[in-house]
């Protein structure tokens, strides 16, 4: 072999040999964590200082087991206890799309600079769109995550709702849009992050479900104009991050419709609710958004990150980054689709649409109303065992596939019932046989499942509540 580094590093025999030794190694993993055996956790906690310690030393052994000490030290979410924050466990042939999808490297921000990644991505979005229920008027595209989608839908509202030509002239008036008080702090910091300020984001209170009280958009609206706020856009929530609660779309929708709002919906999470005939009534009204963002991480079975962010015409998206007046005006940027850092926040881009189309080639969106329907209907039945067990309180019967709870000690005081469920959570985490997260509604602590891995059976979550108090 030569002696050229680079020539070694980059040797294709090399990468063949590890590449089948690693696909070996992974497909052992899989198989061991999706039938686990009784001692197998799916996390191995240690301390922040113990791992950086830890991979600081193996920086120094080119022999380590690298692979192997990577997977130890990660947080397995194809184990069926995994059942923490909005994270899918990959399917395999997403995860193989990846692989190639690293090693092209085509960066798209410009078509020839990815051709088969931008036709897939636009594939991808048009059948997505169709299946959310959208017309064949609807577009969009990929971007990195939630959050950033709903940044970009937020800067599309503002160049198509605000008086005045913000991306020319600056700001000149004080905007807002209306969101539910239980929202993602996403919304929020994009307000901010637009010059909005605090009261550029009015805050709707929720029911007892914690979805908007749509009945009080009226008056929010009102005393924001009052105050001199110029409101552009009502941002509904489906589902919420913490309970999985679902706003109603339909009477945001016609809202928006009267005052003529941009109506975006933050459909990270629960959007492919869309794709399951039994669960499709929660996010009814969704096809009459302007906009919506979606992760596919969450619910749609790829890897992190990719995220769709739909527009409902879908011309409507060249207008966010415009730098000429009239740009759609002219016609000549309509249909220039190719070239997706017109529209995206990003200049290089993951070729994350093809990770999506091959789900699509390989399974067709059955797969995912499959599996929705199912991590859903989960969800519900631990909602039930919760609701019929006397140890524990249930936050909210299940809308989807989000579960909150905590456990009651009758003889504790409330503030004590916070630190005992903090407790329980952080015991479980080091314990490493199930994986939970914990949130804070209303000043109280509840333990925050999502039902992710639709290998999780109704004993894995008896199983669950059992082991939280012993
Ligand atoms: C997860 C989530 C986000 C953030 O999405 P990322 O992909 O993590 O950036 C935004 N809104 C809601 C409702 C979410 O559940």
């Amino acid at each position: 072999m030569t002696n050229d580094p680079l020539r070694q590093a980059y040797d294709a025999d090399t990468f063949r040999t590890t590449g089948h030794a690693l696909i070996d190694e992974l497909a052992d993993w899989l198989a061991s964590s999706q039938t686990p055996a009784p001692d197998t956790p799916v996390v191995d906690y240690r301390e922040p200082a113990d791992t950086y310690t830890f991979w600081q030393e193996q920086l120094q052994q080119a022999d380590a087991p690298l692979w192997q000490n990577v997977l130890q030290q990660s947080m397995n979410v194809h184990h069926p206890r995994y059942m923490g924050h909005q994270i899918s466990p990959p399917l395999p042939v997403a995860a193989l799309a990846g692989l190639v999808s690293d090693l092209l490297n085509n960066g798209m921000a410009v078509y020839e600079m990815g051709m088969a990644g931008t036709a897939t991505e636009r594939v991808v979005i048009e059948t997505v769109a169709r299946a959310l229920g959208f017309s064949d008027r609807a577009g969009g595209f990929l971007t990195s995550g939630g959050t950033l989608a709903n940044l970009t839908a937020l800067l599309a509202a503002r160049a198509h709702r605000a008086p005045h030509g913000v991306w020319q002239e600056g700001s000149r008036e004080p905007l807002a849009l209306l969101v539910s008080e239980q929202a993602h702090y996403c919304v929020d910091r994009a307000a901010r992050i637009m010059g909005w300020g605090e009261a550029g984001v009015v805050k709707v209170p929720c029911n007892e479900h914690y979805a908007m009280r749509t009945e009080l958009l009226e008056s929010q609206y009102q005393a924001a104009q009052a105050a001199g706020r110029t409101v552009i856009a009502v941002v509904g929530s489906a589902c919420t991050t913490a309970t999985g609660s679902f706003d109603d779309l339909l009477a945001i929708a016609d809202f928006c419709e009267k005052y003529k709002l941009w109506f975006h919906v933050d459909g990270a999470h629960g959007a492919p609710l869309a794709l399951s005939p039994e669960y499709r009534h929660r996010v009814a009204g969704l096809e009459r958004a302007d906009s919506v963002a979606m992760d596919f991480h969450k619910m749609l079975l790829t890897p992190s990150i990719i995220t769709a962010l739909f527009y409902k015409e879908h011309r409507a998206s060249y207008a966010t980054f415009q730098q000429r007046a009239n740009y759609l005006m002219e016609g000549e940027a309509e249909d220039d689709w190719s070239n997706l850092a017109r529209r995206t926040f990003e200049c290089t881009k993951l070729m994350a649409g093809f990770k999506v189309y091959t789900i699509l080639q390989q399974y067709g969106t059955s797969l995912w109303t499959e599996y929705v329907t199912r991590v859903c209907r989960l969800g519900e039945t631990f909602s039930q065992l919760i609701a019929e067990h006397p140890d524990f309180e249930l936050l909210l019967p299940a809308q989807c596939n989000i579960v909150c709870f905590r456990h009651l000690r009758p003889e504790s005081p409330a503030t004590a019932l916070n630190e005992h469920n903090r407790r329980l959570r952080r015991r479980l985490l080091e314990e490493g046989r199930f994986y939970i997260v914990q949130t804070e509604v209303d000043n109280k602590v509840w333990l925050r499942t999502t039902i992710t891995n639709p290998f999780t059976t109704a004993d894995d979550l008896r199983a669950l509540l059992a082991y939280l108090p012993a």
